[in-house]
């Protein structure tokens, strides 16, 4: 059983010893805000807190213990060149207000940043500033909300969202203000024409789709299904969570999206899930620009880097420029992929996806028919009515094999729904043990379901009692 920090703790154990302050400290604070009483922290030596952490960490499954085909999250292995760029003492050792002649480098960092984030999406600006990629919507549906104040359109209060989206466009939606309509998809899993047809008027604010879609679909209509929305007087907006499968090859503006976000934390070589802050750009067309949230970074006619207001800002939305580590991170991976190698990773997580889903495609039932994007969903309801085995029961079984489970009951369109993206980064030794270990699983929900039911077994903790946690929490610890 690993201990809590504090039952570590020995009374005088030290990692360091930091000197006095030479600070005469109640000099600038005042008395009554001055700890009268030590601080109860874990007393810990440098080698108790070292084994401490590795501890946890085993107790753990990220990229780098093996496969972790996350769908919809893009969970690949991100170059640690770019961490070490990010790292480096000139744009760590920084501070947001120092002046401007002093961190030229960094402003060109945001401005060159912006500019093939612009490019690689077919807009015409980019704000850094949103902090995710949620963030991103929210702040893309400000825009098109005061666009549409600008123009006197204020009737327009409706956003179109497929029923395949991410829960966060939905939320995101109602966040800003906009009432939300859902309209459904057709069998093979894009988006039905006449429903949309059927559901834009004069009401429609905007459409908010991304493309591929959560079911690892290109949707071939978008063309159409953008010119519909537009023809109505509404705006389109992309989400680019999925971006993963297109980079290089197709942009959103050119699709016919008019705003779009990306989450640099899944496309742009910043690591998640405990790995430190994200960002989601927003990108727009010209007509959108003014209304961007800054200080955006700007080259100025000297030659010098500055800041740039857009003249109607929705404001700030994140304090200074956003997670500018994230920028830089980004921009390294894009300047040493170049637009080829970010094509050419594009294109392999495509191929990853496909052969893995061909090669289970046999066994399990997979939700739409024909070759997928990025990332494939399966539906396990079949499987579930013959063995009782369901979608739970077989991404805890994966974890005995050592790797992460895919994304669970997720989109919530697919019943028993298990989601898989490979993504680019892996190889076909990884490939093929992956698909050895969901055919095993499929094998074993007909010889001996029991054992699924029960697993993972191989595990720190086995298998927990979701409904006993929901029901009746145990919030403290040693309850
Ligand atoms: C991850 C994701 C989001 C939300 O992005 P966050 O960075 O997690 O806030 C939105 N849409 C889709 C399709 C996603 O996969």
């Amino acid at each position: 059983m690993t201990m809590l920090i504090f039952e570590r703790s020995g009374q005088g154990r030290r990692l360091s010893l930091l000197p006095e302050t030479p600070v005469d400290v109640e000099q600038y604070i005042p008395g009554e805000c001055l700890r009268r009483q030590d601080l109860d922290l874990p007393q810990l030596s440098e080698n108790d807190i070292s084994r401490h952490y590795t501890e946890l960490a085993k107790r753990s499954h990220g990229v780098n213990d093996g496969f972790y085909p996350l769908g919809s999250c893009t969970m690949k292995y991100n170059p640690k060149l770019n961490e070490e760029m990010a790292a480096s003492a000139g744009f760590c050792d920084i501070h947001p207000l120092q002046p401007l002649d002093t961190v030229q480098g960094c402003l060109q960092v945001m401005a060159d940043a912006q500019k093939y984030l612009a490019e690689i999406t077919g807009m015409d600006a980019v704000s850094l500033q949103p902090g995710a990629g949620a963030h991103g919507e929210f702040t893309g549906l400000l825009l098109i909300k005061a666009y549409l104040r600008s123009l006197g359109q204020d009737g327009r209060t409706k956003i179109i969202v497929p029923d395949s989206a991410h829960g966060t466009n939905p939320a995101s939606a109602a966040m800003a203000g906009f009432s939300v309509i859902n309209v459904p998809s057709d069998p093979q899993g894009d988006v039905d024409l006449a429903a949309l047809k059927e559901a834009v008027g004069e009401d429609t604010a905007a459409l908010m789709l991304t493309n591929p879609n959560t079911l690892g679909r290109f949707d071939k209509n978008i063309l159409q299904i953008t010119q519909i929305v537009h023809a109505a007087g509404g705006l389109c907006y992309y989400d680019g969570a999925n971006l993963n499968a297109v980079v290089g090859l197709v942009r959103p503006g050119d699709m016919g999206f008019d705003v779009v976000h990306l989450n640099l934390h899944k496309t742009f070589s910043t690591p998640h899930g405990g790995g430190g802050p994200g960002s989601g750009p927003v990108g727009c067309k010209s007509f959108l620009a003014p209304f961007l949230p800054g200080p955006l970074a700007a080259e100025e006619p000297g030659g010098s880097y500055g800041w740039h207001l857009p003249v109607q800002c929705i404001g700030a939305v994140k304090a200074f420029y956003g997670n500018f580590l994230v920028a830089v991170k980004a921009l390294s991976y894009i300047l040493t992929l170049g637009a080829d190698g970010l094509a050419a990773a594009a294109t392999q997580a495509v191929l990853n996806a496909n052969y893995l889903m061909k090669q289970l495609s046999g066994s399990y039932d997979m939700a739409c028919d024909g070759l997928c994007m990025h990332e494939f969903v399966m539906s396990l309801e079949k499987l579930k009515q013959e063995t009782g085995v369901s979608a739970m029961d077989v991404a805890k079984a994966i974890l005995d094999c050592h790797m992460y489970p895919p994304t669970m009951y997720f989109p919530l369109i697919v019943h028993e729904a298990l989601m898989v993206e490979p993504t680019e980064t892996e190889s076909k030794e990884t490939l093929d043990q992956a698909a050895q270990a969901y055919l095993e699983i499929y094998r074993r929900a007909f010889s001996d379901p029991e054992s699924l039911h029960n697993a993972p077994c191989g595990t720190v903790i086995g298998r927990v009692d979701e409904v006993g946690a929901a029901r009746n929490p145990r919030l403290k610890y040693g309850d």
